[in-house]
């Protein structure tokens, strides 16, 4: 039984021009139609066809109709007939809530409690800043996957997402109101910027929907395409066209977002959301250090901390005596000199100590004064072994701030051979996950002998 073909059949006014009586994805299943007897009769007994065809029953109790201008009467028939109740939007709809009006804050909140839980329930373990990186990631790019794909979400709904993110990097799963160590807005640059790589998720969000307005001008093969240049643009021309002033909400941002790209698409190039987020947010200057601390041959971990120590972001003596926290900035290691970055990993005697047993140990020459500048400028090796001397100088940063750690607040000063121990037992450690690709006999030999 073709339904839309029955003389008796009235479409849904919107449905009309394309055809449309259903929509159906998995288990779930729309159906449109007039708001009249008639049409909701042939409708439901298409699908009653269609139930004895595939023994695909409607399990009335979970299912409602939504009417608009319907008398009161013939919803009372219609819930005789059907035996579901009128609802009234918005509903849930692949775990979406679809509203008819703007998107509200309320429409969202349960997404920011599936952050929330997926935070909660991923995170309750002890993870260190490298894990819960990766959990943020994970969280950030489910919303992105999903949601973000959908609707341009409320900027409240994004900035409490983007809170819960940046609270749980800092401080666990027992968030604080104090500052954080980096700023959110760095943390979402790029790597080659010096960020982590998180994606900017309003910017994001915008870059996704821009698909839309990419799709819409190709004339692309989708329902929705067809359903609004039937409905919405007609015969005008996209890069032209204005909604009139009853247009939906969220075909309004769609016409909001294309305005934002009319110069990317009108270089006819294919879009996709990546050049999209970047056409929005250009990539400018690149940071010469990232390669050597970003990178998946040091151990996350380090990685992070790395990452931290670049910025001149540990919460040294004299930043914490900046913050009117501490009174004093002397090093707690040497009691000397003040405790600033570039004492605490070059100029301090223990760490120079480190240093040397460090370069006897592995035959190179440790840097004197300037992480930084070394992991930029040292041009004298392979990239192989220069990435392998970024893990270690990682390794050995990384416990020279454990061993200031626990001078610090444990009074226990360590032996310099055991924290150089420590460097070499991490080291050897992340040597045998890593896949080494290198065809230098030397440097092989080299690897062998650490
Ligand atoms: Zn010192």
């Amino acid at each position: 039984m073709i339904v839309q073909k029955h003389k008796k059949f009235r479409h849904h006014p919107l449905c009309k021009r394309i055809n449309l009586t259903h929509l159906c994805f998995a288990d779930d299943l729309i159906m449109f139609c007039k708001g009249e007897r008639a049409s909701i009769d042939l409708l439901l007994k298409a699908f009653n066809y269609f139930s004895k065809a595939t023994g695909l029953v409607m399990n009335s109790g979970k299912s409602n109709f939504y009417t608009n201008g319907v008398p009161a009467s013939l919803v009372q028939e219609i819930e005789q007939v059907t035996g579901m109740k009128r609802s009234a939007v918005p509903f849930r709809y692949l775990g979406i809530n679809v509203p008819s009006k703007r998107l509200s804050i309320m429409d969202c909140n349960c997404l920011i409690e599936n952050v929330v839980a997926k935070i909660r329930a991923l995170g309750s373990r002890k993870l260190s800043y490298a894990g819960r990186v990766v959990l943020i990631q994970s969280v950030l790019s489910t919303l992105h996957c999903y949601w973000a794909r959908i609707f341009i979400l409320p900027k409240t709904i994004i900035g409490a997402i983007e809170k819960i993110c940046r609270q749980y990097l800092w401080y666990g799963k027992d968030p604080k109101e104090n500052p954080a160590l980096v700023v959110w807005e760095k943390i979402c640059r790029p790597k080659k910027q010096g960020g982590l790589g998180f994606r900017d998720l309003h910017t994001w969000n915008i870059a996704t929907i821009g698909t839309y307005v990419w799709w819409v001008q190709q004339k692309t093969d989708h329902l929705w395409v067809r359903w609004v240049h039937a409905v919405y643009i007609k015969s005008a021309n996209w890069m032209d066209y204005e909604p009139r002033s009853g247009a939906s909400w969220a075909w309004r941002k769609i016409f909001q977002v294309k305005n934002m790209f009319k110069n990317l698409l009108s270089t006819g190039e294919p879009y996709t959301a990546q050049k999209g987020y970047f056409f929005l947010k250009p990539l400018t200057d690149k940071v010469a250090w990232y390669p050597w601390i970003l990178n998946k041959w040091i151990c996350p971990k380090h990685s992070f901390f790395c990452w931290l120590v670049a910025q001149n972001r540990l919460l040294t003596q004299d930043r914490l005596v900046r913050m009117g926290i501490l009174d004093t900035n002397s090093c707690e290691v040497c009691g000397v000199m003040a405790e600033d970055h570039s004492h605490l990993f070059f100029g301090c005697a223990f760490s120079k100590q480190c240093h040397i047993l460090v370069q006897n140990w592995c035959n190179v020459l440790v840097p004197a004064h300037d992480c930084i500048q070394w992991w930029i400028k040292w041009r004298t090796h392979s990239a192989t072994k220069k990435k392998i001397i970024g893990v270690i100088l990682a390794s050995l940063m990384y416990h020279l701030w454990q061993h200031r750690n626990a001078c610090r607040i444990d009074k226990i000063v360590m032996k310099l051979v055991c924290l150089v121990q420590k460097v070499q037992q991490d080291v050897r450690a992340r040597l045998q996950l890593l896949d080494l690709k290198c065809n230098s006999r030397s440097v092989l030999d080299w690897v062998k002998n650490l």
